[in-house]
């Protein structure tokens, strides 16, 4: 029998807390037959995930998570299937985690500013060779005893309206999509639940590339899944899903917890075939 995939998991690549061992045990434990590991500007432990699943049946599909800033909101960008070794990729991931570094020291001296004694060092160690995100400066806190839950820290000084907070370097959607399309690979709108006017949004997003929407997720119920699938439809792109797993947190997040179909997996395949063949045409 088919089964399902789990297209959207962090791991310690990004600010996931599992190893990618860790996941691709889950991963197995749950009966997956895909997962997509899709950290944040990194591609670093899909290469390892396929290694290590070369004498199982379950599939890596290439992922990774961009953020880009429009409509004056954060919007995810899922990419997948891209060639991970594509040099103008790695190019802009190197230049995404520097800019995250250089962030996390600004945010870090923002804290320190209104008598948040947080070192960087700290934050350095949380992230090891991650890309440095908020999640590891709330690990920071949380570590430091700076405050009680990572919860608190992003209640209290990570979220997006902190006057302590500062943005990642600013891509558009349309550059994310690009950044994507250009390694040959498949764009996707992430979890649209979670944005302001996500049908307004999408209307706008679907002209300017977005080859699909991330349908299933753990932040939708099941009206919003039946919305989604339903524009899904009506724009004739293509739908995925998964947990947004990022390690033992929370249950509702767990991996596996949320899929799409190996139907849905087989389309995604198809498209990136033909789409990267006129591509390279072009
Ligand atoms: P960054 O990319 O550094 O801005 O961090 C974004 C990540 O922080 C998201 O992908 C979530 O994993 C996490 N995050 C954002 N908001 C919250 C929140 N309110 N509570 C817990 N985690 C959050
Ligand atoms: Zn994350
Ligand atoms: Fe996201
Ligand atoms: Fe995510």
């Amino acid at each position: 029998m088919e089964r399902s995939a789990d297209l959207h998991i962090h791991t310690t690549a990004s600010d996931g807390r599992f190893s990618c061992e860790e996941v691709l045990e889950r991963a197995q434990a749950s009966h997956l037959q895909a997962i997509a590991i899709t950290d944040h500007d990194s591609v670093e432990n899909v290469e390892r995930a396929i290694a290590l699943t070369s004498e199982s049946d379950l599939e890596i599909i290439s992922g990774m998570e961009l953020s880009a800033v429009d409509y004056g909101q954060d919007i995810h960008i899922l990419g997948y299937l891209m060639d991970i070794h594509d040099v103008h990729l790695q190019e802009m991931l190197d230049a995404f985690r520097e800019a995250r570094y250089t962030r996390a020291q600004k945010m870090v001296l923002n804290l320190n500013a209104i008598g948040v004694d947080l070192k960087f060092e700290t934050v350095l160690k949380q992230a090891g060779s991650a890309p440095i995100g908020r999640p590891h400066i709330a690990g920071a806190m949380v570590e430091e005893e700076l405050v009680y839950t990572f919860d608190e820290a992003f209640a209290k000084y990570l979220n997006f309206e902190s006057p302590t907070y500062v943005h990642k370097m600013e891509i558009t959607v349309r550059r994310a999509v690009d950044i994507i399309h250009d390694a040959g690979g498949v764009a996707i709108l992430a979890h649209p639940g979670t944005l302001d006017n996500p049908d307004e949004i999408i209307a706008k997003l679907i002209p300017q590339g977005i080859d699909g929407i991330e349908v299933y997720h753990p932040e939708h119920n099941h009206e919003r899944i039946k919305h989604y699938l339903e524009l899904t439809r009506q724009y004739g792109v293509l739908v995925t899903g998964g947990s947004d797993s990022h390690g033992s947190q929370s249950k509702r997040n767990a991996i596996g917890g949320s899929t799409v179909s190996y139907a849905s997996v087989r389309e995604l395949k198809k498209y990136q075939e033909r789409n990267y063949q006129q591509r390279s045409l072009s």
